[in-house]
């Protein structure tokens, strides 16, 4: 396998899939291309760009001269496409730049993949894998079986219905022109490098803070859960073995209502506290300082417009075709994403007071 482009590797999964790469794959070039959004953040990946395991290029997938420049100078032949608007509260607020990105960009990224590797005839084999989510298939009735690959588009919110149009334009490019592409529709992750506007780190910072966790409606809406490691090891593997044309549901086949998640949140938050005493004096607010149970902090809230009720994922075909099956169970997963920003405090605080943005403005500052 030639050089990898990895497209919003400075995010969430893209950071840990790039730290997945390095270490399985040592020998590939990397290249990460990230406009560094709010929601890219250098801390994720700054030990890789050190030890020049990555090369950063800072710039918008939806620069067409840019990345076909990039595809053709570095003779890359493997773009795996993360960056996106990713926030579904934020699409409510704004969907335009859920357009400009997800669709606009997604189509541009296509048009370079298909203007370099079939138009300019470069004959290397290539691949360009997107990552999407399984929220493009709407929302479950609780009883009624999990989504598969077969399952009918049906988004709800600005979010879903922009990855949905990338992930029809990526079949598109497939079937009309030949791009030899791969898909993925992945349930909800966790783990390390989350932005602290997504649910379990957003609610374990409030919690040590000693504020309230906002839960949505009655909180019985169901998500399946997967570990961010689990996820990338799918992805890798489908790169290798997944057929030009495939597509692949990926899923931690842990379905769990919002309010048992936050429930084992708490219940760890407090066990981390019980078994470290230190903690208790860097957070004097968080209740388990006081005595107190973190679920103390729970507070229903209105729910949010077009709320999907259920997400679940069969991910039987992976599991048959390519042998992929998460090996991170869930109860180990969450203590130990919780032990890791406990660990790692100040990448959480430099998001919260602004300081993350220092070190791309210094280094980036045409941005
Ligand atoms: P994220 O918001 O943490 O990171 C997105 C990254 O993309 C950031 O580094 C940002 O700077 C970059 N980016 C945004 N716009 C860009 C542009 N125009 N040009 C270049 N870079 C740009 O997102 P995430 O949670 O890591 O999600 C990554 C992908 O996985 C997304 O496509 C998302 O839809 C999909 N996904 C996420 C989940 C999840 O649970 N987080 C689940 C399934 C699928």
């Amino acid at each position: 396998m030639g050089n990898l482009l990895i497209t919003g590797g400075a995010g969430f999964i893209g950071a840990n899939f790039a730290h997945h790469w390095a270490a399985h794959h040592p020998k590939s070039e990397m290249i990460i291309l990230d406009c560094l959004s709010y929601a890219g953040n250098l801390a994720s990946i700054d030990d890789l760009i050190k030890a020049e395991a990555v090369e950063l290029v800072v710039g918008d997938i939806a620069d067409l001269d840019l990345v076909a420049g990039l595809l053709r100078d570095r003779a890359i032949d493997r773009i795996v496409h993360f960056a996106a608007e990713s926030h579904v509260d934020r699409s409510l607020h704004g969907p335009e730049a859920f357009i400009e990105t997800n669709v606009v960009g997604t189509h541009q990224l296509l048009r370079a993949a298909r203007m370099v590797w079939l138009d300019e005839g470069s004959g290397r084999d290539h691949r360009f894998h997107h990552i999407s989510t399984d929220e493009v298939f709407g929302s479950l009735q609780m009883e009624a079986p999990s989504f598969t690959e077969q399952s009918p588009y049906a988004p709800n919110s600005p979010y879903s219905a922009s990855k949905a149009a990338a992930d029809h334009l990526v079949r598109a490019y497939h079937h009309s022109f030949g791009l030899k592409t791969s898909l993925s529709n992945c349930s909800n992750n966790y783990g390390p490098y989350q932005f602290p506007e997504k649910l379990i780190p957003l609610f374990l910072i409030n919690a040590l803070h000693g504020r309230p966790l906002p839960i949505y409606g009655d909180g019985a809406n169901r998500r399946d859960w997967l570990h961010v490691d689990d996820h990338c090891t799918a992805i890798d593997t489908i790169l290798h073995h997944g057929a030009a044309g495939s597509v692949y549901a990926v899923g931690g086949g842990c379905e769990l209502s919002n309010l048992d998640l936050i429930d084992q949140l708490c219940t760890g938050l407090d066990a981390a506290f019980a078994a470290r005493p230190a903690l208790a004096e860097h957070y004097p607010d968080a209740p388990a300082a006081q005595g107190l149970p973190t679920a103390s902090l729970k507070q229903f809230v209105p729910d949010r417009p077009g709320h999907d009720r259920r997400y679940a994922i069969d991910a039987s075909l992976i599991a048959q075709d390519l042998g992929f099956r998460p090996q991170v169970d869930f109860k180990s997963g969450l203590a130990q994403t919780i032990t890791w920003y406990l660990d790692h405090p100040h990448w959480w605080q430099a998001i919260l007071d602004g300081r993350y943005r220092d070190w791309i403005d210094q280094h980036y500052k045409t941005l």
